[in-house]
């Protein structure tokens, strides 16, 4: 896989992993301060809607807790059948009636059963009694559960079958030195009290309340509210359920209720519940002055704070594909590119391209790495150019090796060919002249086999340098065959080649040869030719045979001219 494929999959990886996390850290963030506000909003809902009912209930309790006190509506209570003591009784409460919210009051007597009751308008003036309670009545088991309860005061929320008004009834407890004697207090209108309590109009808020059976006293849905819930068994109530469904909400909110009443007044409760088919934040306040429990209900959209910032990890994933574009770009300019154009380089200059320059590409490292493969062509080039040179030395040396003698030093047969040949060539060029020397040693098979055939090498390496010794710069001489040597002698007239000739032969005559067991000495015939026209070397060899064959045939150990005259 190429680095490129590579780097793009590295970064759609990155991208990937990246992207998802800050997402995921975005929206788990977001969630820790949605639900963190949330719950500070349930509180602070609880707490508003929590005064909201209390404070005109609280005054009415006082005001109902007052009237219970009066000693004229005790002395009613224990002595209702004095007319002056139920004067006076009556009085207080229609005082007491004035200053009620409602302008009505009620006071009904455990020991008469009656019930006493006058409204806003004064429809009962001067028949306050309004009837007389009967154990045996569904309608009046209130007063008999009231007294049974024993508490000081509750808060009930009752239709009134004979005066056919729904009321939230503060039931106060009359009691003198103990005695429990009936039970006053007054009633507020549902309707008007669920308007001020619960029929709020704030978007995705619900409010309820519930009393410690988890009942529900308060509700914007009268039927949801289970009135008189003190006369009937707990699993006849309308309770908590009716609304939240699921029983696990069910068990928490029975726990939190539980634990609300454990701690100080004014602690607020908060926990997640499943309302009509959606998350609620449920807050949750113990009234005490009431025995009742505030239920807040909010749904969780009206408790997201943060939900419009959806935009922030969108913006941040897209900043962030825009980096690593750029990333990509900057990559494929700085590096990938720059590889690329020296990889091209480097495979036409493998094919063979010798005149290219490989180019210096990219930057900081990948243009050191340009740099230096640079200068490793160079180098590469230059190393070829130098062994090319050392080759063709070589050859040279190989050359001039192959036409050398090993014995003697002298050209070879080959060698002097070569020279022979340049020199007929010049000759012809310069009009010059080319005197021949061939020279063989007298009865030299002889020299072998008496002394030695180390001792005829030794003889012929004296018999080179005798040659060596005679022969002017620009002569040439060869060992031409077994004990034959050959020289050349360009530009020489008759007389110098046979001086030279003659010198040769002399200066052989006088060798001494010393091969440690003997000494010896031998001749040598020399035939000469010098052409007075150009000639082939052929013919001239052939001429210069004739001419050593002439001095062979004359004794050995003299020089014979190929031009010359029989018997000369
Ligand atoms: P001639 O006077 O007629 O030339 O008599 P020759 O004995 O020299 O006769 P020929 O030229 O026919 O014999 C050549 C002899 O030279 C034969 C051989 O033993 C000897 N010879 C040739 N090459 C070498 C060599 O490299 N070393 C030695 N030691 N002897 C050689
Ligand atoms: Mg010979
Ligand atoms: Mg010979």
């Amino acid at each position: 896989m190429s680095l490129t494929t590579r780097f793009l999959l590295l970064r759609a990886g990155v991208f990937i992993a990246l992207g998802g996390l800050v997402w995921l850290s975005f929206d788990a963030v977001v969630d820790r301060i949605n639900m963190q506000w949330a719950r500070e909003f349930a509180q602070r809902q609880v707490l508003f809607d929590k005064y909201r009912t209390l404070s005109p209930l609280i005054r009415e309790i006082e005001l109902a807790r007052k009237m219970a006190s009066e000693p004229a509506l005790i002395g009613m209570a224990a002595n209702e059948h004095d007319p002056a003591v139920q004067r006076r009784g009556l009085q207080v409460l229609e005082e007491y009636r004035y200053r009620f919210r409602e302008r009505s009051y009620f006071a009904a007597f455990s020991g008469s059963g009656h019930y006493y009751y006058n409204d806003a308008a004064n429809s009962y003036a001067g028949r306050q009694l309004r009837y007389t309670l009967n154990p045996g009545s569904a309608s009046d088991r209130w007063f008999y559960a009231t007294l049974k309860d024993g508490a000081d005061y509750q808060v009930n929320v009752d239709p009134d079958a004979h005066l056919n008004v729904v009321r939230v009834w503060i039931n106060v407890l009359l009691k003198d030195r103990g005695k429990v004697l009936g039970v006053t207090g007054t009633g507020i209108d549902l309707s008007g009290f669920i308007k001020e309590s619960v029929d709020i109009h704030q978007p995705g808020v619900k409010n309820f309340f519930v009393d410690k059976s988890l009942a529900i006293q308060l509700s914007t849905d009268p039927a949801m509210i289970d009135f008189a819930s003190l006369t009937k068994e707990v699993d006849q109530r309308i309770r908590i359920d009716r609304l939240i469904k699921r029983p696990a909400d069910i068990a928490a909110i029975q726990r939190a209720a539980e634990e609300l009443l454990e701690k100080p007044a004014g602690e607020i409760a908060t926990l997640w519940v499943n309302y009509q088919g959606g998350r609620h934040l449920l807050g949750m306040a113990w009234l005490p002055e009431l025995g009742w429990y505030d239920l807040t209900l909010m749904d969780e959209q009206s408790l997201t704070m943060l939900h419009e910032y959806n935009w922030v990890p969108l913006l941040f994933v897209m900043l962030f594909l825009i980096a690593l574009t750029l990333f990509g770009w900057l990559l494929n300019r700085w590096a990938l590119t720059p590889i690329r154009r020296l990889h091209k380089a480097m495979q036409a200059i493998q094919n063979g391209d010798d005149k290219l320059e490989p180019p210096v590409v990219g930057k900081g490292e990948v243009e050191a790495l340009a740099l230096a493969f640079r200068k490793m062509v160079q180098k590469v080039r230059d190393t070829n150019h130098e062994l090319e040179r050392k080759v063709l030395e070589r050859t040279d040396a190989l050359q001039r090796l192959s036409e050398v003698d090993p014995l003697t030093g002298l050209l070879n047969r080959r060698g002097m060919m070569a020279r022979f040949e340049q020199e007929i060539s010049r000759q012809a060029r310069q009009d010059g002249s080319l005197g021949l020397l061939l020279l063989d040693l007298d009865h030299f098979k002889d020299v072998n086999d008496r002394y030695g055939h180390a001792a005829g090498d030794l003889a012929l390496c004296a018999a080179s340098k005798v040659l060596g010794g005679v022969m002017r710069a620009y002569d040439h001489a060869a060992r031409w065959g077994g004990e034959e040597f050959l020289i050349l002698l360009p530009d020489c007239n008759e007389a110098d080649l046979l001086a030279v000739a003659e010198r040769i032969r002399v200066r052989i005559e006088a060798l001494l040869i010393d091969s440690g067991q003997h000494k010896f000495s031998f001749t040598a015939s020399i035939g000469a030719h010098l052409p007075r026209t150009p000639q082939t070397p052929d013919a001239m060899l052939q001429q210069v045979d004739r001419a050593l064959y002439a001095a062979k045939a004359a004794g050995r150990n003299c020089v014979k001219l190929s031009s010359m005259p029989e018997g000369l």
